[in-house]
């Protein structure tokens, strides 16, 4: 991923040459965003970043007040979601650390993501209460699409300077396979658009600014667009909706549907998205969009969330500083199959002695450093504690779960124990020729095997409603701890596996 340092895009732009004598630009409104924090209350360094560390709640803090005060004007702070899960230090607390830090930051609201919901919705409400902003989605009703819970606000009103916003949530569509079904059982997430058209009327009536904060995203490769929010925004016109802030694909978007700015920025403090609504002398009214790549080494992180952070590290440090393994090389998230996709999906199938295992991308969180990694390490990379189960299945459930993960652009999970030869130029659901077994015989359709996957996968999760109705018994541990106890078996410094086990036709390998 590459982060623009600057993005600016200004929409609604008259070609007409300004005035002499024309007014200064005045900014009615400033909002500051982020998204998908996934717990990272540290810093870190990313791929692109050129080793230099980026985010970490006590520099965001310093960088978003910064933007309030450069600006001069109302400023509002927005969340896109998924604030909780995904680090030691945030899920040891489940969640507490998170939104304590996000307090300090000064959110004014937040959207409730998919993973908001992982540790229950009591959990959920218990750090509602803990936060002092209010989190909010017009989408979530009961199962039969009416009533909506108590507890999910459609939407908020924020007051800055005499500046009225309306802040409408929506939470995405996918919750349901994109957090374990038993959280969100009795729950239904409905179409954004239709939710928001319910809430627009009021929300508009109450407010100057209309802003949807939206845990559904977009993805954009070389200037094209696509993505679920893109959908919803194509359903809402600009006369109603000035800004939908979005989440949940981890990108950095900036892009416009029918008018409506729409901007995501990336995940884990990696990005700030920064978006001003400006009346420009005589040209009327601006909206200009930038996204800024909060560098550490920029400001002064502030010392009491520095506090903070150390604090509840402390508590984990035991756990998360104990080296598990050492790895040769670095292991990145690149392309359709990589070296730790393997390396995971072979822990699970030694470890559940089971004939194949699976794991699907969006469960491999984050990348692995060279050299010693430790717990907390590998937390970082599968951080939802689900539990190793063994499924048998019929050969044939077993190649339609192929199917699905070969069914997109590039595959969608990687495998253990067998090798799989597709045409990604055919219909999804018909591209896989043929599956060979570590044994060398040809995947049996008749035949039973044993399947070692995540919980959340045999629950259906990521899409594999195929499994679902399978017999499986649990391995009585839970995936992590399954990654842990084959690093501990292999020798050591650890080489992922490097050959290929999705082939591709029609691709140099
Ligand atoms: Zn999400």
């Amino acid at each position: 991923m590459h982060l623009p340092l600057a993005l600016l895009v200004a929409l609604q732009t008259p070609a007409a040459t300004p005035k002499s004598g024309r007014q200064p630009d005045s900014t009615l409104l400033r909002v500051i965003a982020i998204a998908d924090l996934h717990g990272a209350l540290a810093p870190r360094s990313w791929p692109w970043s050129n080793g230099r560390a980026v985010g970490g709640v006590a520099a965001l803090k310093v960088w978003v007040d910064g933007l309030a005060r450069e600006c001069g004007c109302p400023s509002i702070r927005l969340d896109a979601g998924d604030e909780m899960q995904g680090t030691a230090i945030s899920n040891f607390s489940y969640g507490r650390a998170s939104i304590e830090a996000l307090n300090a930051i000064g959110l004014d609201a937040a959207a409730i993501g998919n993973h908001e919901f992982d540790w229950s919705v009591d959990t959920l409400r218990a750090r509602m209460k803990d936060a002092h902003y209010p989190f909010v989605s017009a989408n979530i009703t009961d199962s039969t699409g009416t009533a909506r819970p108590e507890w999910a606000e459609p939407w908020t009103l924020v007051q800055r300077n005499g500046v009225k916003v309306a802040v409408i949530g929506l939470t995405t569509t996918s919750t349901p396979t994109t957090t374990a079904p038993r959280n969100v059982s009795g729950l239904a997430f409905g179409d954004g658009a239709i939710a928001i058209k319910r809430e627009l009327r009021r929300a508009r009536g109450a407010a100057d600014f209309v802003v949807v904060l939206a845990h559904e995203g977009a993805i954009c490769d070389s200037g094209a667009c696509h993505g679920a929010i893109l959908a919803v925004a194509r359903g809402l016109d600009s006369a109603s909706v000035d800004l939908i802030v979005a989440g949940h694909t981890h990108r950095v978007v900036s892009t416009a549907v029918n008018g409506i700015p729409v901007v995501e920025a990336g995940s884990s403090g990696g990005a700030v998205g920064v978006v001003d609504f400006v009346r420009a002398g005589s040209r009327g009214r601006e909206v200009r969009v930038r996204i800024d790549t909060p560098y550490v080494d920029r400001v002064t992180p502030d010392p009491a969330l520095t506090a903070l952070v150390a604090r509840f590290q402390r508590a984990v440090d035991s756990v998360t500083s104990r080296p598990v393994g050492v790895l040769r090389y670095a292991l990145r998230r690149e392309g359709g199959e990589y070296g730790l996709g393997r390396l995971l999906a072979d822990a699970y199938r030694n470890i559940a002695r089971a004939d194949v295992g699976l794991v699907n991308n969006g469960g491999i969180r984050t990348e692995l450093p060279a050299g010693v990694v430790t717990y907390g390490d590998l937390f970082a990379v599968t951080p939802f504690q689900n539990r190793l189960v063994r499924v048998a299945v019929p050969g044939q459930v077993l190649r339609d779960a192929l199917e699905h993960a070969l069914a997109g652009d590039r595959p969608d999970a990687h495998v253990s124990g067998l090798e799989v030869w597709y045409d990604p130029r055919r219909p999804a659901g018909r591209r896989v020729q043929k599956v060979k077994l570590q044994d060398g015989r040809d995947l049996d359709a008749g035949a039973t095997y044993t399947l070692a996957v995540a919980d959340f996968v045999a629950d259906g999760g990521s899409g594999f409603a195929m499994l679902k109705p399978w017999p499986r018994t649990d391995t009585g541990l839970v995936d992590l701890d399954a990654l842990i106890d084959y690093l501990h078996v292999l020798h050591q410094p650890v080489d992922a596996p490097a050959e290929p086990r999705l082939h591709a036709a029609g691709r140099a390998p």
